[in-house]
């Protein structure tokens, strides 16, 4: 069966429709529109121009963000949709059910079925990039808990432990919590880290690409990837992973994957395995069709 999956970001919205396999067929990329009714609109007139081609099909929409289960209404990092019927109202001017899948988990979906977690029966695909979030997929199927928030592990405080250790500064996070990982552990979390450190002002790629030849910002990384290891041993903890796929932008650091090991090796516990780290394969495909996957996965069995 074909689908489509609509990716919705803060700066561009992408369309992308697909075959029986999940081949890419045709694809489409607008802005985003800054307000409530001009982004309804836009989505709606996507949506219709694909399905003008290739008739109604599964229709999943990718959002960096989250529906209230119980009220409907969306809460939402970077869209003029916080606090309204988003999918309802989408639905409504389609005229049948959109499927909404949080961003970092439609990757982890996307990442289990067809990228890097293809065959492991646990998947995790964390998200370090803007913000920190995360999807888990067990055994083909997304796993998003009783209200959707499974995998905001971003959110979750960084232990006094690692504070006290490293100096850690505890900020306001967006969430409105205190100490959050995704304070220090998110693109712009890296140069808080950074500034705080150092007292340098650096952005992330400046301290990747710095970081074998400056002491300083080689200590940043090193504090950075003992935060990163800290928070996939949580998800050790509860989830216990057989796989863990990163992406979003800084999964893109060279020589990520191999630091990030050797840092989870320190925290490990003693005489057990560790999740396989592994980066993604479906770069910025991943939105688009990890919803359409969630969309199909819907369909009545
Ligand atoms: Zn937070």
């Amino acid at each position: 069966m074909k689908s489509i999956g609509i990716d919705i970001g803060g700066t561009k919205i992408e369309l992308q429709a697909f075959d029986d396999s999940f081949a890419l067929t045709s694809s489409e990329r607008i802005s985003t529109p800054a307000d409530y009714p001009g982004l309804i609109g836009a989505i709606v007139e996507l949506a219709q121009r694909a399905e003008g081609r290739i008739g109604p099909v599964p229709l999943g929409l990718s959002v960096a963000g989250v529906i209230d289960r119980k009220t409907g209404l969306a809460l939402t990092a970077n869209l003029a949709a916080t606090g309204k019927p988003f999918q309802a109202d989408l639905a409504a001017r389609i005229g049948r059910d959109v499927t909404f899948v949080n961003d970092c988990r439609a990757m982890a979906l996307s990442e289990a079925h067809l990228g890097s977690g293809k065959g492991a029966a646990r998947v995790l695909g964390l998200v370090l990039g803007t913000g920190v979030g995360a999807g888990f997929v067990c055994n083909g199927k997304l796993d998003e808990g009783a209200q959707g928030l499974a995998g905001e592990i971003g959110h979750i405080a960084f232990p006094a432990g690692l504070a006290q250790t490293y100096g850690l500064p505890v900020l306001r996070c967006k969430c409105g919590r205190q100490g959050c990982f995704e304070t220090l552990l998110s693109g712009p979390g890296l140069s808080n880290l950074a500034h705080h450190l150092t007292g340098q002002s650096c952005t992330a790629p400046e301290l990747a690409r710095l970081r074998h030849s400056n002491a300083e910002l080689s200590h940043v990384w090193q504090v950075w990837c003992a935060l990163l290891a800290e928070l996939l041993m949580t998800t050790v903890y509860t989830l216990d992973p057989d796989v863990v796929v990163l992406g979003g932008g800084l999964s893109r650091i060279k020589g990520l994957g191999d630091d990030v090991e050797r840092a989870l090796a320190a925290v490990q516990m003693p005489a057990m395995g560790l999740p396989e780290i592994l980066l993604a394969e479906g770069g910025d495909a991943t939105g688009a069709r990890g919803a359409a996957l969630a969309a199909r996965q819907r369909l009545p069995e």
